[in-house]
């Protein structure tokens, strides 16, 4: 199940509901404590980040005695744990009840607070190489920022590959003009929320602000900034209203 972004108030009543019938509950430490109001009574077993498969193949064994929720961050069939769960189900041969229960995903998470910039078309992109080779991200980033649609960045910038962020605005600069508006927000639905509205000008001097806890948009061909008195500003994509109406 999907923990959407953070906030409690974010999480689907379905997921409650599964969490409130699950005997086990199996996840990463950070969205277990989002939960922990909803804990109490489970038996909740916490487990490292990079330590997916042991946490889905342990999830598959108690899964066929026991009721158990795996929960992931936003929502768990965009970079969350549904895929691995189903391939080693796939692979054994398994055939255990399961459900997937969707979340609010970063994209949708850090688009609501920038204004609304994902109003059309977008691409999606993780900037993470840990499973993709790098030359595969570089040539998907190619072709994202080629279509002019606006494109999100999942796994931005991690201690472990910190050129990565600035190597993809790079590419965005091949194919964008410098004003192309940037949101950046992190830890969106969290205590310790920022949200950055930038262009790609500036969004270099902006990179050491990016984590992993943090979600990067870049506007697309029609994306604009609007200002809001002194300081706020709106990411706007527009859907295209505009070509058919007068408002
Ligand atoms: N399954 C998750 C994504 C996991 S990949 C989902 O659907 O949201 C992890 C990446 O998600 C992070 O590196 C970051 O880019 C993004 N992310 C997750 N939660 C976030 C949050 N609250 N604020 C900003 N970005 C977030």
């Amino acid at each position: 199940m999907g923990t959407g972004p953070g906030d409690i108030f974010l999480l689907t009543e379905q997921a409650q509901r599964a969490l409130a019938e699950s005997e086990y509950v199996i996840g990463n430490g950070t969205y277990l404590d989002s939960l922990e109001p909803l804990l109490a009574g489970k038996k909740v077993l916490r487990s490292a980040m990079g330590r997916e498969i042991d946490r889905a193949k342990k999830s598959i064994e108690l899964a066929r005695f026991h009721i158990v929720s795996l929960v992931s961050g936003g929502d768990p069939g965009i970079y969350g744990m549904a895929s691995i769960v189903l391939e080693i189900l796939e692979h054994q041969g398994m055939d255990i009840a399961f459900e997937i229960l969707p979340g609010i995903t970063a994209a949708q998470a850090a688009a609501s607070r920038l204004g609304s910039p994902l109003s059309g078309d977008f691409a999606v992109i993780s900037l993470s190489d840990l499973l993709t080779p790098w030359s595969v991200i570089e040539s998907r980033l190619d072709h994202a920022f080629m279509m002019g649609v606006p494109v999100v960045f999942y796994n931005p910038r991690s201690g472990g590959r910190p050129q990565n962020l600035s190597k993809a605005f790079d590419i965005a600069r091949k194919h964008l003009p410098d004003n192309i508006p940037v949101g950046i927000v992190r830890n969106a639905y969290r205590a310790n929320e920022e949200v950055l509205v930038t262009t790609l000008r500036e969004a270099g001097d902006n990179v050491e602000r990016v984590d992993m806890h943090s979600t990067v948009i870049i506007g697309g061909g029609e994306t604009r900034i609007w200002k809001r008195g002194s300081n706020e500003k709106a990411i706007i994509t527009p859907r295209g209203y505009h070509r058919k109406y007068t408002y």
